[in-house]
């Protein structure tokens, strides 16, 4: 584990979400803030982990915007920004939610950085990724909200935003214990829902699902993008890049990822630190 590199990546995800959070204003372009959050990325030194997020109210991850959606935000709406930032591969991942211009859902906010504070609190060499679910649960049940069932936190590795662990929301069962070495992303997400996500359509983020034997443009993409998700809107460089990308999911080179929204519109907030376990100190990196 370089734990420079990962402090570095977390350092500039922490300063990335702390600017894109003041960016999100009533009538201001999801296209603007994305594109803006990114380069701050870049400008910083580092290199977006995946593409900048903003799923709005039910919608709970996995949107992120392409030019001329005209998508603007709106007065009361809830704003999950969730980004990433990485090093050399070594990933941070965090996120926070925004009400823009009113104050309805600050509960539902403020109950899912209580539970990522909560579970933060807790870790220790050994713990369960079913205790850190329980935790999760107990947390948001006490605000009368519940989690989002099928949405884990999940393992960190090099070039790898989701690496080996799943880390659940609620307590199902699972004997995974968190050990000294690990990087990993905790993210809460807090309903009024029954707590599912389902695939809705669009979303605008692909990943290589195909990793070799790679050939002509989808070789040279790769090179770009390694194995970490990648917005449409970093493609405009390749000729015909919007076919590039249908043609390559419909082959199975390619996956699209569809955005996820809560099962029967409810509402969803979400809040996410990454998190580097050494033998003797917990690190929240995007602190
Ligand atoms: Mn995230
Ligand atoms: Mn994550």
């Amino acid at each position: 584990m370089d734990i420079k590199k990962y402090l570095e990546a977390g350092k500039i995800g922490k300063e990335a979400r702390e600017y894109g959070k003041e960016l999100i204003k009533e009538g201001v372009s999801y296209y603007d803030v994305a594109e803006k959050v990114e380069k701050y990325i870049r400008d910083s030194g580092a290199l977006p982990a995946f593409p900048v997020n903003l799923s709005v109210n039910n919608i709970a991850a996995h949107y992120s915007p392409i030019k001329g959606d005209n998508l603007y935000f709106r007065k009361g709406d809830v704003v999950k920004l969730d980004l990433g930032a990485h090093i050399d591969g070594y990933i941070s991942d965090t996120a926070v939610t925004v009400e823009v211009g009113t104050n309805k859902w600050g509960d539902l906010i403020e109950a899912s950085a209580e539970a990522l504070n909560n579970v933060i609190k807790a870790i220790r060499p050994g713990i369960t990724t079913s205790e850190i679910g329980k935790i999760v649960e107990t947390t948001l049940s006490f605000y009368g909200y519940n989690p989002i069932r099928n949405l884990t936190g999940h393992g960190l590795g090099r070039y790898d935003l989701h690496h080996g662990l799943s880390i659940p929301n609620y307590d199902d069962g699972s004997s995974t214990k968190i050990l000294p070495g690990m990087a990993f992303a905790i993210e809460p997400f807090a309903t009024n829902g029954r707590g599912y996500v389902r695939e809705g359509k669009g979303g605008n983020i692909y990943i290589f699902r195909k990793r070799e034997n790679l050939k002509g443009i989808y070789k040279e993409m790769f090179q770009e993008f390694k194995a970490l998700p990648f917005a449409a809107r970093w493609c405009t460089h390749y000729e015909n890049y919007q076919s590039l990308l249908r043609k390559g999911s419909l082959l199975g080179i390619l996956y699209h990822f569809p955005i996820l929204q809560e099962r029967k519109r409810f509402m969803v907030a979400q809040t996410e630190h990454t998190i580097l376990l050494t033998q003797d100190e917990v690190i929240v990196t995007t602190r």
